[in-house]
């Protein structure tokens, strides 16, 4: 019950959720998310009376719309990058799980050897950030700018 109520906290704000009514239930026609009883989960069995949507997190995808900014580089991560990168796709796997609105946007790997990964909230970012940080050390900066919740995250390890 308190996961539900921090869910239902987290995406008051969000503009992309407040601009629809949802009806409940409803089913993203894009992803298969399901809302019901206030709040986004994946349902094995979803409910056959559900009204298809487009969930905030698809509308975030479609838009190009970040929630939050992860930049990645330094030597240790091309040294590194198959294990980094394994470990950001377990993050999102295991985050997305249990909050389905939290997804990778984009990835890119920038002309200096930098990657940049895009997330739809910020708090994917922040989680694959620290998820890097714990595992592989280095210099993290994460900051939030903005009244928004929105984070820019920054990782760097030389050697
Ligand atoms: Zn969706």
């Amino acid at each position: 019950m308190e996961r539900r109520d921090r869910l239902v906290q987290e995406y008051r704000h969000d503009p992309y959720f407040l601009r629809q009514k949802y009806h409940e239930p409803s089913i993203c026609r894009e992803c298969g998310v399901v809302f019901q009883d206030g709040i986004f989960e994946w349902l094995r069995n979803p409910p056959t009376d559900a009204q298809a949507i487009t969930c905030p997190a698809c509308l975030r995808i479609q838009e190009d719309y970040e929630g939050g900014f992860v930049v990645l580089e330094g030597e240790y991560l091309s040294q590194h990058w198959e294990d980094i990168r394994n470990l950001i796709e377990n993050t999102e796997d295991r985050e997305q799980r249990q909050r389905p609105l939290e997804r990778i946007l984009e990835w890119r790997t920038q002309e200096d050897g930098s990657v940049v990964i895009r997330t739809t909230y910020e708090h994917l970012a922040r989680r694959i950030a620290e998820a890097v940080q714990r595992a592989c050390k280095g210099e993290l900066d994460l900051r939030y700018p903005g009244e928004e919740k929105y984070v820019r995250a920054h990782w760097r390890r030389d050697t």
